[in-house]
């Protein structure tokens, strides 16, 4: 059954969303910009701004939707998720006042899905209770999209875990109270076995940040992606997430449902950026009328309007799929979003950015933010080039050579073949 209706009560819930986020979270993006302090939870005059916020979101029921009701979420699965996380893309703040922002959301749900009962009370609950942030811990820096090149090891002395090597863009690492792990366990298992997962806390003696690396649109000082020493780091052999070499599909289980939540944000961005473009089209004018009235421009917004439909479709269909489909039947459309994702924000924001003129490329509106996040995009949670892979991949399983397309003495051409069909 295909129904395309948001039932009225929770049209309500996102009408007080959308004003609440216009309201108290976009300006919040002008009071801290993009990465930096409000992260850190120790930080006495950001938590002053944040907590209220949160708080309103608690007591409006809307905290954690990412998460079911036996931790505290509302369970509302993804699709209703994918609704709420296209308002919550206007703004960069807003995931964290809802708390639903990453890479907490991964490794909660990760937490909850492969932690014991110790882990979940020590590091779940006040994660979800937004008293701490976390950091993921994967790519290394000879090695992202390709953890067959992993060299980070760890090896079990006695009773304990020791790991060695290095961490490349651990976001949050500075401001985190503990780190998710991933170590090579038993380099000569099978490529997707040899690694495992590890809960380190962020005091454990070994750990040294070398550098808190900045992107584009984060100031250079002001970085937010450790590049991380874990010098003989030693943890407690229940600091294992998961089983001994199951760290791939730990990771797997978690990047799986970060990229289609970063989708349903990124609908949100693009369609702040077409707002933008719109009502720059309707107030600017120049050689005696509106921008709106020329058709280069009426071209602009055609497509970029084409294209977040597509998108938005795209990304609402793969999280109906997940609500409703067995487990891993979503794979390739998630690889699907991750691309159009990329794609989609990139023309958007480039073509509000060029229609704002020299207004576009200042700090004066957000487009210049966004326009600094469009290479992350097609990056974070793997590139491009590996989704697109990935899709190509699975789509080809549902082919088979065609017959008869090149007539061979064995396989008759295909016109002759359906003369034959019909008697002719
Ligand atoms: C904003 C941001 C936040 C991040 N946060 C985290 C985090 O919290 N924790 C963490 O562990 N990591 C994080 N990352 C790292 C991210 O996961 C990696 O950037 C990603 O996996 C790509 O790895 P890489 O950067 O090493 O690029 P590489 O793997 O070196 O890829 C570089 C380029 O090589 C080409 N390429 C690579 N593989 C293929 C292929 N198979 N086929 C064709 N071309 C290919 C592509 O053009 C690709 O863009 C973050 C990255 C960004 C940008």
């Amino acid at each position: 059954m295909w129904d395309f209706s948001t039932d009225p009560d929770f049209a309500a819930e996102l009408d007080w969303i959308r004003d609440f986020v216009v309201r108290e979270c976009e300006p919040l993006d002008l009071l801290f910009p993009a990465g930096g302090d409000p992260y850190d939870v120790s930080n006495e005059q950001a938590r002053a701004v944040l907590q209220p916020l949160e708080q309103q979101v608690k007591d409006r029921g809307l905290w954690a939707c990412h998460l079911g009701p036996e931790l505290g979420g509302q369970g509302y699965g993804q699709l209703k998720l994918a609704l709420i996380n296209e308002v919550l893309g206007r703004s960069y703040w807003a995931p964290t006042v809802f708390g639903t922002a990453a890479p907490d959301t991964g490794n909660a749900e990760i937490l909850a899905m492969f932690g014991t009962a110790e882990q979940k009370a020590r590091y779940l609950q006040p994660l979800l209770d937004g008293d701490i942030v976390s950091a993921f811990s994967m790519t290394e820096p000879q090695a992202g999209a390709d953890p067959k090149e992993f060299l980070c090891r760890a090896w079990r002395d006695g009773d304990e875990w020791v790991i060695d090597g290095e961490k490349w863009f651990t976001s949050n690492a500075r401001y985190a109270a503990f780190l998710i792990v991933m170590a090579v366990t038993d380099p000569d298992a099978a490529p997707h076995e040899r690694m495992s997962m590890f809960v380190v806390p962020a005091e454990t003696p070994g750990i040294e940040i070398l550098r808190n690396v900045s992107t584009m649109e984060e100031a250079e000082d002001e970085g937010i992606h450790g590049y991380v020493r874990y010098r003989q780091v030693r943890v407690p052999r229940d600091a294992m997430l998961g089983a001994p070499g199951e760290g791939f599909t730990v990771a797997q289980a978690r990047l799986g449902g970060g990229r289609v939540h970063h989708a349903m944000r990124t609908v949100g961005k693009c369609q702040r950026a077409f707002d933008m473009m719109c009502e720059r089209a309707l107030s600017r004018r120049t050689q005696g009328s509106l921008l709106g009235d020329k058709q280069a421009v009426q071209a602009w917004i055609a497509d970029s309007w084409i294209e977040l439909q597509q998108f938005r479709l795209l990304v609402l269909h793969t999280a109906w799929v997940i609500d409703t489909q067995p487990h891993g039947a979503a794979r390739t459309q998630i690889a699907m979003c991750k691309v159009a994702m990329a794609k989609v924000f990139h023309d958007i924001v480039q073509r509000a950015v060029h229609l704002h003129g020299s207004l576009g490329v200042t700090h004066e509106t957000p487009l210049a933010g966004m326009w600094m996040t469009v290479p992350s995009l097609a990056l974070a949670d793997g590139p491009t080039e590996v989704h697109r892979t990935t899709i190509a991949k699975q789509v080809l399983r549902g082919y088979s050579p065609a017959p008869g397309l090149f007539p061979t003495e064995h396989v008759p051409p295909r016109r002759e073949a359906a003369r034959a069909r019909y008697g002719l």
